[in-house]
C-alpha cells in the first residue's frame, strides 16, 4: 500500500516517553502517514497537542473536552478552548456522549457536548465525536444543532443509522476493532457506510486488536483489515480515505 495515508484519530500526547513517540512518528512517516488528527481531551493536554502540531506538519491538532474528563472542565474552559482553536487551523475534538461504564452525569455531558458543537459551528471547524451507547440521543442533538462536518471516531453505532447521520454531515471512522471477526455488527456498519464518508484510525498509542501495530503506522493494518471486510483492494481504500480526510479537514 502506498501513501499518502490518513489516520483519523490518535492521541500522540499520551506516549509515555519522547523516545517512544519519536519512534512511532518515524515509523508512521516511513509508512506514508501524511496526516493524522491528534485529539486533546481536556485543558491539561491542549498545550501538548499544540506543540506536537507545531513540530510536525503532518499532525492536525484537535482541541476538546472529552466526556470522561468533565472534572477537568474548570470555569472558563470553554473560552480557553476557543482561544486554542483560534491559534491554529484545527478541529474540535475529542468531544461526545458516553452512556457506557465510564459515563458520569449525563446532563453535564450533554451541556458540555452541545456547547462544543456550537463552538465548532461558529468557527466553521469540523468536529471529532466519541459516542457510546447513546445513539438515539446523539441523533436528536445532531438534528437540532445541525453542525458542520463531523466524524464519529471508532464508529460503533448501528448500520441502520448511518444513512441518516450521513445526510446530517457525518463521516464514519473505523478502528482496528474491525479486525475482530466476532464483531459482526461493526463489520456490517463498515459495509453500510457511504464510501465518500469512510475514514480509518489507529487511536494511537492504543491498539486493541491482536496483530495490530500500535502507533499511527498501524493504519496500514487497519486499512488491510477493512479491505478484506469490504472485498476491495487496500490501495483503493487508502486513496479513498485520504481524499475523504482531506475534505473533512479542509487541508
Ligand atoms: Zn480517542
Amino acid at each position: 500500500m502506498k501513501g499518502p495515508l490518513f489516520d483519523a484519530h490518535d492521541h500522540l500526547q499520551y506516549y509515555r516517553s519522547e523516545a517512544g513517540r519519536g519512534a512511532a512518528l518515524r515509523l508512521a512517516a516511513e509508512a506514508g502517514v501524511e496526516l493524522m488528527l491528534c485529539n486533546g481531551t481536556n485543558p491539561g493536554d491542549w498545550e501538548a497537542v499544540l506543540d506536537l502540531a507545531a513540530e510536525n506538519e503532518r499532525v492536525v491538532p484537535c482541541f476538546g473536552l472529552h466526556p470522561w474528563r468533565l472534572k477537568e472542565g474548570a470555569p472558563g474552559w470553554l473560552e480557553r478552548l476557543e482561544s486554542f482553536l483560534l491559534r491554529v487551523p484545527s478541529c474540535v475534538g475529542e468531544i461526545g456522549l458516553d452512556g457506557g461504564k465510564n459515563a458520569a452525569d449525563p446532563a453535564r455531558q450533554e451541556g458540555v457536548f452541545i456547547a462544543q458543537l456550537r463552538l465548532a459551528k461558529k468557527l466553521g471547524r469540523p468536529a471529532s465525536i466519541h459516542c457510546v451507547r447513546t445513539w438515539g440521543r446523539m441523533l436528536e442533538i445532531i438534528k437540532e444543532e445541525a453542525p458542520g462536518p463531523f466524524m464519529f471516531h471508532s464508529y460503533g453505532g448501528p448500520a441502520e443509522l448511518e444513512a441518516e447521520f450521513a445526510s446530517l454531515g457525518a463521516y464514519f471512522s473505523f478502528s482496528g476493532a474491525i479486525m475482530d471477526v466476532k464483531r459482526e455488527k461493526l463489520r456490517k456498519a463498515l459495509r453500510a457506510a457511504p464510501p465518500e464518508r469512510l475514514l480509518f484510525e489507529t487511536e494511537a498509542p492504543a491498539a486493541d486488536a491482536p496483530g495490530w501495530r500500535s502507533g499511527p503506522a498501524g493504519i496500514v493494518e487497519v486499512l488491510s483489515a477493512a479491505a478484506a471486510v469490504l472485498g476491495r483492494p487496500a490501495g483503493e481504500l487508502s486513496e479513498l480515505s485520504w481524499a475523504n480526510g482531506k475534505r473533512f479537514t479542509g487541508r
